[in-house]
């Protein structure tokens, strides 16, 4: 078989060239140029990959790099907002703490203003109050540790004291209404002469309601002369109260009566000018100047 083959090219004037070439010469050129256009192809293709591929990555970088900037700015946003949180929080904390410390203080203020006064009328009429306790100190010691809360404490222990004591004193007043003649000398409102008040007189309409200004047991309830109508309870510790002048009464000798019950009405029965009532506060028997009883309202 001959191996042998001819190219032949032709001219455009005729001229005829004829190369002599073998065929396994052909084959292998054939071979040789497929491979180098395969080759070709796939650095091709691979560079194009390599590049979309990059072009891609960047793209994704711009795009992290942007969220990035843009959760750092809310951070830092909410950082602020946090941090103003924190001190608003700690703003109105120091405005409660002040807040509280100022109730505390009014509170202890006024508790110890009206133990003051307690303790001031107590003294006033007479009564001994009970000795705070006393601790022996022998065997016993240890660090000293300042209790901030002793000054209330000790306060609560007094006004304990105090409320025990003056829960049968007779105190605030037995009626509304104001004061038309006061405890003392004066000049009788019937003959004009001078006298000795031993009560003092409440204005009030009739029929208005008169309240027991302490805990105690009615020792006198009757029609008393010149007195009208007329109730007496007594409080222990020799205290005694009486009502006069009134309307009607609504208790009787023997009952045991509370504070701020009621024990009668407003009228103008016996010597009396008009309806009031004729209040008096009296110690083992004799008189004392109500007034100084009066000055503790609402007490319960
Ligand atoms: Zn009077």
């Amino acid at each position: 078989m001959d191996d042998q083959v001819h190219i032949i090219i032709a001219g455009d004037r005729g001229k005829v060239i004829k190369v002599p070439c073998s065929r396994k010469k052909i084959r292998i050129y054939a071979a040789v140029s497929i491979v180098i256009l395969l080759f070709l192809t796939g650095t091709s293709i691979c560079s194009i990959s390599y590049f979309t591929r990059q072009h891609y990555s960047s793209d994704e970088v711009s795009k992290l790099q942007r969220a990035l900037k843009i959760s750092t700015k809310q951070q830092k946003e909410l950082d602020l907002k946090i941090a103003k949180l924190e001190k608003y929080a700690a703003e109105q904390a120091a405005a409660f703490e002040a807040e509280k410390e100022n109730l505390i203080s009014t509170a202890i203020n006024k508790l110890s203003k009206r133990s003051e006064l307690i303790e001031d009328i107590v003294t006033s009429i007479g009564i001994k109050l009970p000795e705070p306790e006393t601790t022996d100190n022998q065997n016993s010691g240890g660090l000293f540790i300042e209790d901030k809360g002793q000054e209330q404490d000790d306060l609560l222990l007094k006004a304990d004291k105090y409320l025990e004591t003056v829960r049968f004193l007779p105190l605030g007043r037995p009626v509304k209404g104001t004061i038309s003649s006061p405890y003392g000398r004066r000049k009788d409102p019937l003959n004009r002469k001078a006298a000795f008040h031993t009560g003092v007189d409440f204005k009030a309409k009739r029929g208005d309601k008169i309240l027991a200004t302490a805990d105690g047991v009615v020792i006198k309830a009757f029609r008393n002369g010149g007195y009208g109508n007329y109730v007496m309870i007594d409080h222990g510790n020799g205290y005694t109260t009486s009502f006069s002048h009134m309307q009607k009464y609504k208790v009787h000798r023997g009952d045991k009566v509370k504070r701020g019950q009621v024990i009668g009405l407003v009228g103008n029965t016996g010597r009396s000018t008009g309806p009031h009532l004729h209040y008096e506060v009296a110690l083992k028997g004799k008189t004392v100047n109500p007034y100084k009883f009066m000055k503790l309202a609402k007490v319960k």
